[in-house]
């Protein structure tokens, strides 16, 4: 028995020697992974290396080839033992045996996702329509980036029929119309008068088969709804409004190849009570365009007198600092222009060494408050010291209101 086990070792080391990939490597899923989570990383996988969508791209369809191999030997838990026990080899003994089975990638994957196995716009098969959804995201993830994901439900094919809808995999040719889908139908118009009317199969609702064992997940309907968790890369300074297309990520069926699905980026109101806690002045900016805009509060004294600074902290936590000195007077409403301060410009090819990245400017108004009433000691005190200086400067009144002046009336006093 010395002689096979140095023969298995040899082909384990002629194995590694070949470079066979790993399948759970391949699938990118660690070897405890669930059966739920070998299917969705074939889903995903396999869309990503479609020949469809890598034309002329050798190596993806390699990978195409190979995500269906490894799903194939992985969601079989008998062959899946094989395989966690003794690798390809064992797996390529078995097959010898008559014990495996070989699927085209393409019948797999329009198990999957419908259609024929291809994404049908050459081939001209029916597609299905496409989605539209708006994601809200917070202002932040518009100006950091942000790498994140949303769920969304969708219809799928039904995993646990693989889309045939029967519960033994059995699907029958309608014995009512002869699996056409119609039926001939005879109306009488009048005596002797008859009219063919062509039908929708009621046996069969027009599908031209029947199942005797539905499958117990999705009735026989083929399809089930599903929430789905889809990734989303939030580009820095993405414009507000703008969309993302998942292609052929819109709602499946065995009858068609999924549409596209096509998501808005929209800006999320920033919530009070949830988005405080991150005690970020950024959060309440508003947005339009490239530039930001921001109310900044000043009591009258420092609108009048100065000698003030604000620490506003942005989106990135950065802190832009408002100030003024001491007689640096501020008009209610006057707005200030930070330049730089606004979004960062967005770029088709994304951050890159090839460009610096320009930002917008943020705009801040001042709101002056004043004070609903004044200690009575400092009123008297700033009465007189207002009354004097102005006798001294001989400050006009009219003038000072900032009204126009009117004519002057003869023998008017002055109220000086
Ligand atoms: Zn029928
Ligand atoms: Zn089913």
């Amino acid at each position: 028995m010395l002689l096979p086990s140095a023969l298995f070792l040899l082909l384990c080391v002629l194995q590694l020697a070949a470079c066979a990939e790993d399948f759970y490597k391949l699938l990118g899923i660690d070897r405890q992974a669930s059966e739920r989570e070998i299917k969705r990383a074939y889903r995903t996988l396999s869309k990503k290396y479609h020949p469809d969508k890598n034309p002329g791209d050798e190596s993806a369809k390699q990978k195409f080839v190979e995500v269906a191999e490894a799903y194939e030997a992985l969601s079989n838990p008998e062959t899946r033992k094989v395989y966690d026990q003794y690798g390809h080899d064992g797996l390529k003994q078995r097959q010898q045996g008559g014990g495996g089975q070989h699927h085209d990638p393409f019948d797999l994957f329009s198990r999957f996702f419908g259609g024929g196995g291809h994404f049908g716009h050459q081939t001209g098969q029916r597609r299905g329509p496409d989605v539209e959804v708006r994601v809200a995201v917070p202002l932040k993830d518009f100006y950091n980036g942000h790498s994140t994901e949303f769920q969304l439900e969708k219809q799928q094919i039904c995993d646990e029929c693989e889309g045939s809808g029967s519960a033994d995999g059995k699907v029958e040719t309608c014995s009512v119309c002869g699996g056409h889908g119609i039926q001939i139908k005879k109306h009488m118009l009048a005596p002797g008068i008859y009219q063919q009317v062509q039908m929708q199969c009621d046996a069969c609702g027009g599908q031209g088969k029947t199942i005797k064992h539905k499958c117990p997940v999705c009735g026989g309907s083929r399809v089930v709804r599903k929430v789905n968790t889809f990734p989303l890369n939030i580009e820095r300074g993405a414009p507000k409004g703008q969309q993302i297309k998942y292609e052929n990520d819109a709602d499946e069926s065995p009858d068609w190849v999924a549409g596209d699905l096509h998501v808005t980026l929209v800006e999320k109101e920033p919530d009070l009570v949830e988005d405080n806690e991150l005690k970020v002045d950024g959060t309440f900016f508003r947005r339009k365009g490239d530039d930001l805009y921001w109310k900044e509060l000043l009591s009258l004294r420092e609108a009048w007198m100065g000698d003030w600074t604000r620490n506003l902290t942005h989106l990135d936590g950065h802190v832009v600092q408002l100030s003024r000195k001491r007689g640096e007077t501020i008009q209610p409403g006057q707005v200030e222009r930070v330049a730089g301060e606004g979004m960062p410009k967005w770029h088709e090819d994304g951050d890159s060494v090839y460009h610096k990245t320009e930002f917008g400017d943020l705009l801040v108004e001042y709101t002056v408050v004043l004070p609903d009433k004044m200690d009575k000691t400092m009123e008297k005190e700033f009465w007189e010291l207002w009354d004097k200086w102005r006798k001294k400067k001989g400050v006009d009144l009219q003038k000072d209101s900032g009204r126009p002046q009117p004519p002057i009336a003869p023998g008017a006093k002055d109220e000086l």
